[in-house]
């Protein structure tokens, strides 16, 4: 058997996973018309792991690969059928029920919208509701670092959208991403003017954690730096299964993996960033781990293939 899926099969891998259109035959809403936000859900021995398309935003897929040619991206991507200019970025916020305990990785963007694009993020709280879940419900908020596209849904006109919940974030990501944008590199300033906006409301109430630490039972925070300072990876481990949350390891399922060598623009430590993503990606293809991507076509959720120096996400059917 070989390891080695051709660029069709990962395509159509891709269209029978629903993984193509945003809007599979999915459950409905009670009165049988409208079609749910999209919304998957899938057990990991005792956890309940749901994940939650909060919507998409779109960028220039320049991005992908800032150290390599200016049309290298766009070569890559074409070669896969996909725009050579734009790429469209999905929000994958996971929520994990563990031992009674509801946790949110993430909060989508909210109401932030990045520049050129039309609002369409924001869905988080109208897809808990058909989940039959408040944000109240929520009793764990983990914030794997303070990107807007992360932390958005955070606060809504300014208040506090999870109540109930103690939120985690890293030390770090907290004061760099809350600093005076007066005294920040000019491209960060409008990313950190978002954050502040975002994150001050929640400050008081926000506990670091670092590599190694357990924020509820069986989901452990795993150092990844570089695309931020404090960016972690998150492990979910129950009855001997295993998922990995590459979270923004890779940014993008196709460039961050068959390029790990390229640096993405929005990675603050680009030597780092490339290190810690050739160092999880190889743990998740040699040991065959499931593993999640925030930006990875709805839902997410696959495997890793080493393909030589490179790798390949190949997504799993969850039903
Ligand atoms: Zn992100």
């Amino acid at each position: 058997m070989t390891l080695a899926p051709d660029r069709r099969f990962i395509l159509k891998a891709l269209g029978a996973a629903g993984l193509i259109s945003l809007s599979p035959s999915g459950p409905l809403h009670a009165d049988g018309m409208m079609p749910m936000r999209a919304i998957r859900q899938f057990p990991l021995g005792a956890m309940t792991v749901t994940i939650i398309d909060d919507g998409s935003f779109s960028m220039g897929v320049g991005m992908f690969a800032a150290n390599a040619g200016k049309t290298a991206a766009g070569d890559l991507l074409a070669s896969y059928g996909l725009s050579p200019t734009v790429a469209e970025m999905p929000l994958q916020v996971m929520l994990v029920e563990t031992q009674g305990v509801r946790v949110l990785i993430d909060t989508g963007m909210g109401d932030i919208t990045f520049h050129g694009n039309v609002p369409d993020n924001g869905r988080l709280v109208r897809s808990l509701q058909t989940l039959g879940l408040a944000p109240s419900d929520i009793d764990i908020v983990l914030l794997t670092h303070g990107h807007p596209d992360h932390v958005g849904g955070l606060t809504a006109q300014g208040e506090q959208v999870f109540a109930n919940a103690d939120h985690h974030l890293p030390e770090i990501e907290l004061a760099f991403w809350t600093q005076s944008p007066d005294r920040a590199p000019v491209a960060l300033r409008e990313m950190i003017i978002e954050c502040r906006r975002h994150l001050l409301p929640v400050a008081h109430r926000l506990r670091s954690y670092d590599d190694g630490t357990e924020i509820a039972p069986g989901i452990t925070a795993i150092a990844a730096p570089g695309h931020t300072h404090g960016h972690h990876a998150i492990m979910l481990e129950s009855d001997g299964r295993q998922l990995l949350h590459l979270v923004d390891t890779a940014v993008h399922y196709i460039t961050g993996l068959e390029r790990p060598d390229w640096t993405v623009g929005a990675d603050i430590d680009k030597p780092k960033a490339i290190e810690t993503r050739r160092r999880l990606l190889a743990r998740a293809a040699d040991d065959q781990i499931l593993i999640a991507g925030y930006h990875f076509p709805f839902p997410g959720v696959g495997r890793i293939m080493r393909m030589g120096d490179a790798y390949r996400y190949v997504p799993v059917p969850l039903v």
